[in-house]
């Protein structure tokens, strides 16, 4: 296996630092929010967030075997160096890219404080000064939190009228794009394995994007989210059904493995298809892009590989003329690495913002002020991505209590 240690060690001596720690815990949102600090030498420390999953703290910890000792400047070099040494269990995709994705987040911060510089410069400088939030938003009784997870509900408890309720309430926020899951448990009743939807489901759910859109009027934006469900005729009809109410996206109305399938329903519907949650490291994107399977593409960078990964994946977007706009389910911190990165991202244009039902969302930092204002996060000036945790709040939600950076 080729070395991918230091190997240009030749810094000013101010510049000559090592990793001396790697430590996480699990705060408990609406998800789990994996955080990690990388401690040096010099005394700085790095913050990051990854994706939400089991075991992902697990796999970022295990990076200290080759990483203690590292000059976390290199940044890139370090997330390579990930990949390298988890190559034969999991480095290429999945959980452990999640893993190394918020170290390299957390590489990115303490880069950021030990140049004095915030991480939007360090990745290349900013397209502009604050970024547009979309808020996932859950109406009536369907989505009722349970145990930090959405609970199935029956047919009653998708009334379209909540969901026109809710949509009101988020742009008498400040929101100028929101979305909805339109997928519901009851879809495929009888029968959920073939992902057929009935005429009755598809009219279910036209009532429901009808009286959103009546409810905010034409000029905001509005997403509904598919999640994977339905078989591509399905898809195919209910795309059609939804032409009229000029959607920002669709998103992952077919399952995502499938490429081609991905690129016959972005081709066929005239409503604009998004997806890309799902695919990890810039070649996963690769056939997406190129091929046009997709018209506006998701990926988290939380879990995708990173902020410098997912850069590339907006490169290749940006060359085809595709719209980048980050899913984010993360917590204060993962949310704010999402918005570095949007900012030097040209062709971006929203990041998910999906902790409306969190209501300590804004005391887990330390700005004071909520980070959303009137439907925008202004980018940080600080050095490092210019937000810290309120240890004291994420000790009282941790998701397994005592586990706070040990
Ligand atoms: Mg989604």
């Amino acid at each position: 296996m080729r070395d991918f240690s230091n190997h240009a060690a030749n810094r000013v001596p101010e510049r000559d630092v090592s990793i001396t720690d790697i430590t996480t815990c699990v705060v408990a949102g609406n998800f789990e929010w994996n955080l990690v600090r990388i401690h040096t030498d010099a005394g700085a420390v790095g913050l990051g967030e990854a994706y939400r999953g089991g075991g992902v703290t697990d796999v970022m910890e295990y990076t200290k075997r080759f990483l203690l000792g590292e000059n976390p400047l290199d940044v890139e070099r370090l997330f390579r160096r990930i990949i390298q040494e988890t190559s034969g269990h999991g480095g290429t995709t999945g959980k452990v890219v999640t893993a190394a994705s918020g170290i390299e987040i957390a590489l990115w911060d303490l880069a950021g404080k030990l140049l004095d510089l915030p991480v939007y410069q360090l990745l290349g400088g900013k397209y502009r000064d604050r970024i547009r939030m979309y808020c996932d938003c859950h109406a009536g009784d369907a989505y009722a939190l349970e145990d930090g997870y959405h609970a199935p509900a029956d047919d009653d408890a998708y009334d379209p009228e909540a969901y026109a309720g809710t949509a009101r309430e988020v742009t008498g926020e400040g929101f100028t794009a929101l979305k909805f899951d339109l997928d519901q448990p009851t879809d495929n009743h009888p029968n959920p394995y073939n992902g057929r939807l009935s005429n009755a489901a598809i009219e279910r759910k036209v009532e429901t994007v009808a009286a959103v859109r009546e409810a905010i009027g034409p000029e905001v934006d509005l997403a509904f989210d598919c999640h994977w469900d339905y078989s591509l005729d399905s898809a195919k009809r209910l795309c059609r059904k939804l032409e009229d109410f000029d959607l920002m996206w669709l998103e992952d109305v077919i399952p995502p493995e499938n490429t081609a399938a991905q690129r016959e329903i972005t081709r066929s519907a005239r409503v604009p298809i998004a997806t890309g949650e799902n695919r990890f490291r810039v070649h996963e994107f690769e056939d997406l892009l190129y091929d046009f399977g997709v018209d506006i593409v998701t990926p988290d960078p939380t879990t995708c590989g990173g902020l410098a990964e997912s850069k590339r994946v907006a490169s290749r977007a940006e060359e085809n003329y595709i719209t980048f706009s980050p899913h984010n389910v993360c917590g204060p911190i993962g949310t704010m690495a999402c918005v570095h990165l949007g900012a030097c991202v040209p062709n971006f244009d929203v990041l998910e913002y999906h902790a409306r039902d969190v209501p300590w969302w804004d005391d887990l930092h330390d700005h004071g002020d909520p980070l959303i204002d009137d439907g925008y996060i202004e980018v940080p000036k600080k050095p490092g991505l210019g937000i810290e945790l309120d240890e004291s709040v994420a000790r009282e939600h941790l998701h397994d209590p005592g586990t706070m950076f040990g």
